[in-house]
C-alpha cells in the first residue's frame, strides 16, 4: 500500500524516529515490523529497494494505527538510511501490513503461568520492538518480572531513557539495565552479554533483538545456561 514519510526527529546523533502515514490504517501486534520499499531507490534489476523496520507503536484492542512510528539508525555506507537522512519533505513510498512472528507469547494462557520472569536483550535500535512489547506486559501482566538489557556504545546513544526510567518507578517489577561498551565510567561497562546471565533462570522467557553477531552470541550464552529452544525468541536485523 502507499505510505508517506511525514516527519523525522533525531533521538540520538545516529538514530531518528520516523512517522509514516499509511494509505489504510494497519493492525499491529507488539513486536511486528513493516517492510518499506522506496521507488526512488532502485537495485541493479531496476526494482525498488526494500528494508524492514520494527514498529515502535502498536494497535491496542483491535484498533488500527493511523500513523506508524519507526526508530532507525544511520548506516552511513548503506543504500537506504543515508537517503532517509537526506529527506527534507514528505515522500511517497510503499509499505506492507504489519508482519512477523516475533510477538509475545500469550501470557493469558495458563500454560505460561510458570514463566515468572521475562528478559529482553538488545543492542542499538534492536530496542524498537521491545518498547510496545514491554509496555504491553507491564500493563497486562503486572505480576511478571521484566528485565530489559539494552546495549549501546556511548551514553549519547541511549534510546528512550525517559520512558524506561518512568516505567521503573511506575512498575516495581520492571528493571532497566543500560550497558555501554565504550564508557569506562558507566555503572554497566562492557557488552550486554556479561550482564543478563545473573537474571536467567529456568522459569524465564527471553526475547533478543539486534544485528546478527549479537544474536549469535546471545544464542550461545542462552544454550550454555541450559535454556531450551522454547524459552528464547529472536529477531535478527540482517
Ligand atoms: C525484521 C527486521 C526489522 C528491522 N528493524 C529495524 C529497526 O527497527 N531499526 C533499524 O535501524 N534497523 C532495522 N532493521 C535493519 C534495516 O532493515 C536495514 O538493514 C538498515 O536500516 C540498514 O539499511 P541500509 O540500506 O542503510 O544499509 P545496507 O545497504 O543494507 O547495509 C549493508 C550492511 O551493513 C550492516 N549494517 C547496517 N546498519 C548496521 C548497524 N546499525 N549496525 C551493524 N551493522 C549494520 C549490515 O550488515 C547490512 O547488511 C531491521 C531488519 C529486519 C530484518
Amino acid at each position: 500500500m502507499k505510505a508517506i514519510i511525514q516527519t523525522s526527529t533525531a533521538l540520538t546523533p545516529n538514530v531518528k524516529r520516523f512517522l509514516i502515514e499509511t494509505e489504510v490504517p494497519i493492525n499491529a501486534l507488539p513486536g511486528q515490523f513493516v517492510t518499506l520499499s522506496f521507488p526512488e531507490l532502485l537495485d541493479e534489476n531496476n526494482r525498488s529497494i526494500a528494508r524492514s523496520y520494527s514498529l515502535l507503536n502498536w494497535a491496542a484492542n483491535d484498533s488500527q494505527l493511523p500513523v506508524i512510528e519507526l526508530c532507525i539508525s544511520l548506516n552511513s555506507l548503506g543504500k537506504v538510511t543515508p537517503w532517509l537522512w537526506g529527506l527534507d519533505k514528505p515522500v511517497e513510498i510503499e509499505s506492507t501490513e504489519a508482519l512477523g512472528t516475533f510477538t509475545l507469547r500469550d501470557y493469558q494462557d495458563s500454560v505460561y503461568d510458570e514463566v515468572s520472569r521475562i528478559l529482553f536483550i538488545c543492542t542499538g535500535t534492536g530496542i524498537a520492538p521491545f518498547i510496545p512489547m514491554i509496555e504491553h506486559i507491564l500493563n497486562n501482566h503486572p505480576q511478571k518480572e521484566v528485565f530489559l538489557y539494552s546495549g549501546n556504545r556511548n551514553f549519547t546513544d541511549e534510546l528512550f531513557t525517559d520512558i524506561l526510567k518512568l516505567w521503573e518507578v511506575e512498575f516495581p517489577l520492571f528493571t532497566y539495565v543500560p550497558v555501554f561498551s565504550r564508557e569506562v565510567s558507566a555503572e554497566n561497562y562492557g557488552y550486554v552479554h556479561a550482564f543478563y546471565k545473573e537474571a536467567l533462570h529456568m522459569n524465564c522467557h527471553v526475547y533478543v533483538c539486534g544485528w546478527s553477531e549479537m544474536c549469535k552470541e546471545a544464542r550461545q550464552h542462552l544454550k550454555a545456561m541450559g535454556l531450551t529452544r522454547k524459552q528464547y525468541f529472536f529477531e535478527q536485523y540482517n
